[in-house]
């Protein structure tokens, strides 16, 4: 079985997710027919998706191809490139993972949560291996990112050169290691047939501070603050953490952290090295009150106003350990993520009915920069690499369509850019690039416990409800005696009120004891055709009456002897 799309000769470049959207990262390589999938990211969605905690890609296309999957290649350790690897692992046999330094970390962290997923064995990468596929060879190129050890992917192919970027931004004064960036200047040199690069930050034309800047500035705020500190960041950017680990040590502070995710980033940190601190510099939540205000620093989660982080539940005034006063100074060590302000606003109000201090990023105070570079660092990758063709990857469109801007600009020729949505294959020769076709692309939900798959009904259901209030009407009949046995008794949710409104309810009371009796009448009576009666009827009539649409909820007891 190989891809219909492609014609003999041709590789294919598609992505299951990360295309006109920033997140739930999934690209597929398809190379002499072998699969090679890269990252598998989740995607946090916005308010629309009602209690739906992450989207991951419809793995279809995988699951149909499986037998062609060489493995999985994780670019870096973040959520939106490794947070889909359980539900992918469970859908799709996978013989190997292939990730590096802290990403193996997570991942491994991530697999003793689903307990239920058979994994296949994680093989460590670094920066000098290399792996031969039959005829394809992959290496990596570090770079540098918000979180430790990213890497982007080189595939030697008989048609030439790809080479996927990852997440990246130029900074050359990173915490930790630099990016090779002469081995980005090689491929170059040698000839890359196409490149897709992120786009994340196609937009901004500003410089992106580096790494160290910040550190210096935290410290700085840190000297000047005499209260207690408490600062929100990404538990997974260890360098942050570092940094505000250092500023606290600097300042004779101890360090007490809370939210699951923090604790945890602490624990793979240290354990790997990412994170140092001298013993003792750590202390225990219940430390945290009994050290005078100067002496301590509480690093939080819920940089994005997340209802249940740590910091929102300071802010609510209900967390057990930590209360917030006069005094206090809050930092937002982080940017809003697109969709998460109003959650973030919200923290912050209630913080400043507290009397707090809150600083967040801004001119006034450098307390982030964005792992993904903005145009210059966008231009210095296309000006070393410099693709045949090229294709942006990881944003949303508009942001896809600057890149390719910027692409132009940097002298790849504008018919060989594509840009594409999840599930278009972009069919590849040595010489020519063009879209093939589409496979099989979507989104699946996954609700909170992560015991299922959500379909579009349930968001649908839970829109209705959300908006339009519930019905639910209690049928007792009598099947076998073809009767109702009581009157039926309607509940209403926020619909509308029961009480002043006795008209509509009897009206509609009426409408179903009709509807029971015309299905008790029919010869071969079926529950389930009478919900659906009275889904549909009752429905259209609750509509006529008050141009509303409620959720309907038919419950039959039959007491049929
Ligand atoms: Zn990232
Ligand atoms: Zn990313």
């Amino acid at each position: 079985m190989k891809n219909p799309l492609l014609n003999t000769g041709e590789l294919g470049i598609f992505a299951l997710g990360g295309l006109g959207e920033v997140g739930k990262n999934t690209y597929v390589y398809e190379i002499e027919d072998q699969i090679f999938i890269v990252d598998a990211g989740i995607l946090f969605p916005d308010e629309h998706l009602l209690g739906i905690d992450y989207v991951i890609p419809d793995y279809t296309y995988l699951v149909e191809n499986q037998e062609r999957i060489v493995g999985l290649f994780i670019t870096h350790g973040h959520e939106d490139h490794i947070g889909g690897i359980p539900y992918l692992l469970k859908k799709v046999n996978i013989p190997k993972i292939y990730a590096a330094g802290i990403a193996v970390d997570l991942i491994e962290y991530k697999l003793i949560e689903h307990q239920d997923v058979k994994a296949p064995k994680i093989e460590e990468y670094k920066s000098y291996y290399k792996y031969q596929f039959n005829n394809v060879e992959m290496s990596f190129i570090r770079l540098n990112h918000s979180i430790p050890d990213m890497f982007g992917i080189v595939f030697r192919t008989p048609q030439g050169i790809l080479f996927h970027t990852g997440d990246f931004k130029v900074d050359f004064t990173p915490v930790g290691p630099g990016a090779e960036y002469d081995k980005l200047a090689a491929i170059g040199s040698e000839g890359v047939l196409c490149m897709l690069s992120d786009s994340t930050n196609a937009e901004r034309d500003e410089l992106i501070q580096s790494d160290s800047k910040i550190g210096k500035s935290i410290n700085e705020l840190f000297s000047r603050i005499a209260g207690r500190i408490l600062i929100a960041t990404f538990a997974s950017n260890m360098y942050r953490i570092q940094q505000i680990i250092e500023a606290s040590i600097m300042n004779g502070r101890k360090v007490a952290v809370f939210g699951r995710s923090m604790e945890r980033a602490i624990e793979v940190g240290m354990q790997t090295g990412y994170i140092k601190a001298p013993k003792d510099t750590i202390v225990s939540g219940d430390d945290v009150n009994r050290l005078k205000a100067h002496e301590i620093t509480i690093v939080v989660t819920g940089s994005q106003g997340e209802p249940l982080a740590a910091l929102s539940r300071i802010a609510n005034g209900n967390h057990r350990q930590v209360k917030a006063m006069a005094g206090d100074t809050v930092i937002f060590s982080s940017s809003p993520i697109p969709g998460n302000q109003e959650g973030i606003n919200r923290t912050i109000n209630k913080l400043f009915r507290l009397d707090v201090e809150v600083i967040t990023h801004g001119p006034l105070a450098d307390t982030h920069t964005s792992g993904h570079g903005a145009q210059q660092d966008l231009k210095l990758m296309l000006s070393l690499v410099k693709p045949k063709m090229f294709i942006p990857m990881h944003g949303e469109h508009r942001m896809l369509k600057h890149h390719r801007e910027l692409a132009i600009d940097c002298g790849v020729n504008p018919e060989n850019i594509l840009i594409m949505d999840n599930g278009d294959v972009a069919a590849i020769t040595d010489h020519s690039i063009r879209l093939a076709g589409k496979v099989t692309s979507g989104e699946v939900y996954i609700d909170g416990t992560g015991i299922g798959d959500i379909g579009s009904t349930v968001i649908k259901e839970r829109k209705m409800l959300s908006e339009e209030g519930l019905f639910a009407v209690v049928l007792s009949i009598n099947s076998t005696a073809k009767k109702l046995v009581n009157e039926p008794t309607i509940i209403s949710r926020g619909f509308i009120y029961m009480k002043g409104n006795e008209e509509i309810t009897q009206s509609l009371a009426n409408e179903v004891k009709r509807i029971t009796q015309v299905e008790l009448n029919k010869k071969m009576f079926n529950e389930l055709n009478l919900k659906q009666s009275v889904i549909d009827q009752l429905g259209n009539r609750i509509f006529d009456m008050t141009q509303r649409k409620p959720l309907v909820i038919p419950i039959i007891v039959d007491l049929k002897v």
